[in-house]
């Protein structure tokens, strides 16, 4: 077995490689979780580059497994990490991480989806930082609901995003979502996501990563996307864009003008105060036109939001005498 320090300035006494981590502890990828590691040690310390302004940061990592990313972001000039994983198989070697860290890293056992809501807000609000930075080789079975979860927050300055608080995301997607989340203007990739995302955030690919780094290899690569968000965003209401995109894009080959027609009888007087040709398609019009014309319906009383369900939540076990959540969360037993 190698042991190894990470990085030429490691902050981290001599480790075990990544890749010993799991032969040591038998941790076999679970294709259910989307458990697709990242074992150069390179590779980790390039993503960690594409973090903006990660100097005395709070990065709060999603799904850290084995934790190569972990070990970069320690070794980087990060202020603290905060890191968030389902699979309790990964806590022994995360928990040999915590104590090499000298206090800089917090593991939080649970659903990110679930910590998103409760335990993180709770942390953030003890520790006060005035940048977090939101980063994660993401499962991709969750990445989409995910970041349309953060992107709401981020619209509504709730949660994780509350105000005056410096949030920038630098996330890790398949590469096909990623195309879609930076797509330009009248391209097939341009969809819902890219609405929603474009129109809070100025979204970048730096680095497309190709399934080879990734063990197990999956069948497509990856692509690193950072979102950071826009100074002046168009002001429009985020369950309202998402209500009409979900129309306009459910019928995507279609004029705007047939599908807006499911909202409104005319639809005419919309798209015209908004200076949207009738026989456009969603793909080519306007970020801030397309917000226009929600500000639009909405107005009138011909859109609302679709009912959403709502999402579990579940209590730390305890809070310290800091008023802190402790650390190690169960997620919820299914009942
Ligand atoms: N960061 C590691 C790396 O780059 O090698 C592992 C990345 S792997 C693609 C995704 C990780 O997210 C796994 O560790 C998995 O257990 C974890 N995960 C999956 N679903 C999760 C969820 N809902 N909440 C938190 N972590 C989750």
């Amino acid at each position: 077995m190698n042991s190894v320090v990470v990085g030429g300035t490691s902050f981290l006494p001599p480790m075990m490689s990544v890749s010993d981590v799991v032969k040591v502890y038998g941790l076999q990828a679970r294709a259910q979780l989307s458990q697709n590691f990242i074992f150069d040690m390179n590779v980790s310390e390039k993503i960690i580059r594409c973090i903006p302004d990660i100097e005395g940061a709070t990065v709060i990592e999603v799904g850290p497994g084995p934790g190569s990313l972990t070990r970069s972001l320690l070794n980087s000039t990060a202020e603290r990490v905060i890191v968030v994983e389902k699979d309790p198989r990964f806590l022994p070697a995360l928990k040999n991480l915590a104590d090499a860290s000298r206090g800089k890293l917090h593991i939080i056992h649970g659903d990110i989806l679930d910590a998103n809501r409760l335990i993180l807000p709770r942390l953030l609000d003890h520790f006060n930082p005035s940048k977090v930075r939101l980063v994660g080789n993401l499962p991709f079975n969750i990445s989409t609901p995910l970041l349309l979860n953060w992107l709401r927050m981020q619209s509504y300055g709730a949660n994780i995003f509350r105000p005056g608080r410096d949030v920038r995301m630098t996330l890790m997607f398949q590469k096909e979502v990623a195309d879609r989340l930076v797509s330009d203007i009248n391209r097939r990739t341009r969809t819902r996501l890219s609405f929603l995302a474009q129109h809070l955030c100025k979204v970048t690919m730096p680095y497309v990563l190709p399934p080879e780094v990734f063990v197990p290899a999956p069948k497509v690569s990856a692509a690193v996307v950072n979102l950071e968000p826009r100074h002046n965003p168009e002001v429009v209401d985020f369950d309202l864009l998402e209500s009409l995109l979900n129309t306009v894009y459910n019928q995507r080959r279609k004029a705007i003008r047939n599908t807006v027609k499911i909202l409104a009888e005319d639809p005419l007087p919309f798209l015209e105060e908004n200076h949207i040709h009738p026989m456009m398609r969603p793909e080519h019009i306007p970020t801030a036109n397309m917000c226009g014309l929600v500000n639009s319906l909405a107005q009138a009383g011909l859109l609302s939001p679709r009912p959403r369900s709502s999402s579990r939540l579940y209590l730390a076990d305890g809070f310290d005498q800091n008023g802190l959540p402790l650390v190690m969360v169960r997620p919820p037993s299914p009942s």
